[in-house]
């Protein structure tokens, strides 16, 4: 198994200007419409996360983690995403259910580089809403107050710049693998012989290459989920949402998957926000992790991790990670139900 590239800082200073793709089309699974693919430099910057942070410095960095809310200075490049303010009710009246309430954050587009952004929280706290508000899908969308931004503009509707690895794996039935990977190409005029070619190397990827004719329905939940996810990942969507994209994969395939998406994400400059019920696998994945709560959905805080540069199996034994992911645990832990005044 391969090792991980040292990870950019985080927290580098914001330079230049970046290109904004038109949203025009979403691109969730292989049903999407889209458009050529944004191209990414894959120089990295910054210095290297340490691996070996001692606990009392994790012990810091969750005590002072930032505040959800924070703002900086006016970029000079667009930020990914905004969040301001941003409320989602569900129905009126007596049945009305506050699923997201008052959640600002910034995601800042850093040169060269995406951030990856873990999201836990107990069922219910409004994972699945925050993704798909970003996303631009209804019935989340739109907000029912607040601001969205993606790259600097106001969310109007799904695009080729997000793409969406939901929960359930959006597949078509009538196709076989193979072409349910590269149906994305497809739609966006691709050569049938190039989609092809990227589709066999991302099945691959995914570790599927004795499935490529098969149909989804003879595929296990797993395997239709990652054949789901090579379809996403092969429109390089500039944000990445994954809503519990491995939680249906054995523990084996999942650490693979896990490795993918890290061996990705330092290739190209993506944000990924991705939705995880695994304490462990948001910590070994996120650059930050946004910590929810509900009764109301809210974020009640934002923690930064630093990257690890060993395979999963092995970070997972150092004293560092495990004394980060308890401190994370007993925060999950602590968060209480609704504030006063707020009708959940
Ligand atoms: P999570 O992903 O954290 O489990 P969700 O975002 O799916 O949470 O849901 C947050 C809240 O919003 C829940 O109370 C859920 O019942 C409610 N909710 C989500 N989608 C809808 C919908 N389409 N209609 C009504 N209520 C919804």
């Amino acid at each position: 198994m391969s090792e991980h590239t040292p990870t950019p800082n985080k927290t580098a200073p914001i330079e230049g200007s970046t290109a904004v793709p038109p949203a025009e089309a979403a691109v969730v699974g292989p049903q999407a419409v889209s458009h050529p693919p944004h191209t990414h430099s894959t120089e990295n910057s910054g210095h290297e996360s340490s691996p070996e942070t001692k606990p009392q410095e994790v012990k810091a960095r969750v005590s002072s983690a930032e505040s959800p809310a924070s703002e900086t200075k006016p970029p000079e490049r667009p930020h990914v995403v905004v969040f301001k303010n941003v409320c989602k009710t569900f129905g009126n009246g007596s049945g009305a259910k506050v699923a997201l309430h008052d959640i600002s954050f910034t995601v800042e587009d850093l040169p060269n580089i995406g951030e990856l952004v873990t999201i836990v929280g107990p069922s219910g706290c409004g994972k699945s809403t925050l993704l798909r508000i970003i996303a631009g899908l209804k019935p989340h969308f739109p907000p029912t107050s607040g601001e969205v931004h993606v790259f600097g503009k106001s969310v109007e509707e799904p695009g080729p710049d997000r793409g969406l690895v939901d929960q359930k794996y959006s597949l078509l039935p009538h196709l076989t693998v193979l072409e349910n990977v590269a149906f994305g190409l497809k739609l966006r005029g691709v050569s049938r012989s190039e989609r092809l070619d990227q589709a066999r190397e991302w099945i691959t990827k995914v570790g599927l290459d004795e499935c490529e004719r098969k149909y989804p329905s003879e595929l296990s939940g797993g395997m239709q989920q990652r054949v789901a996810i090579a379809a996403t990942l092969i429109l390089q969507p500039r944000i990445l949402l994954m809503d519990e994209p491995f939680g249906a994969l054995d523990p084996g395939i999942r650490l693979r998957m896990q490795e993918l998406l890290i061996q990705l994400w330092n290739e190209k400059e993506e944000t990924v926000f991705l939705v995880t019920h695994s304490v462990e696998e948001a910590v070994y994945l996120g650059d930050r992790v946004f910590l929810m709560a509900s009764k109301p959905g809210r974020l009640v805080e934002v923690l930064k991790v630093p990257r690890p540069a060993e395979p999963p199996e092995e970070s997972r034994r150092k004293p560092w990670f495990i004394d980060f992911c308890q401190a994370l645990l007993r925060r999950l832990e602590e968060e209480s139900p609704a504030p006063p005044g707020v009708k959940v």
